[in-house]
């Protein structure tokens, strides 16, 4: 390999390596569509989603006497964010049902840091 198109290949990968670290970054703040396979979420129209008002996801303009903005599940302290995969994660306060990390309810406390 020449010098030159080692320079090239090494451009390459850096910028391939770059282009990799900032859309896992872009992706990881994305709000996900639906829960993933294989685990129980809850439903915002079941007796324990309509008793939480829980919302999957917080709407621009969205107002409740209990909201501020900055809270969702993801930052709250029910939130098992250990347990959390592809952006939904169990909720001690829905009976471990897992809820979208963008979705906020009326129970919402903040996570202690
Ligand atoms: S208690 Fe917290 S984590 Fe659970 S649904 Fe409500 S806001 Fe989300």
């Amino acid at each position: 390999m020449s010098s030159f198109s080692r320079r090239g290949f090494i451009a390459r990968t850096i910028t391939a390596a770059f282009g990799l670290a900032v859309g896992k970054s872009v992706y990881a703040k994305e709000c996900p569509a639906s829960a993933p396979e294989g685990v129980r979420a809850l439903d915002p129209e079941s007796a324990v989603g309509k008793r939480l008002e829980y919302i999957e996801s917080i709407p621009g303009d969205f107002t409740h006497a209990k909201f501020e903005k900055g809270q969702n599940c993801e930052n709250c302290q029910f939130y098992q964010l250990p347990r959390a995969k592809d952006g939904y994660g169990p909720c001690t306060m829905a009976a471990m049902a897992f809820v979208n990390k963008c979705g906020w309810c009326n129970l919402y406390r903040v996570r202690p840091s």
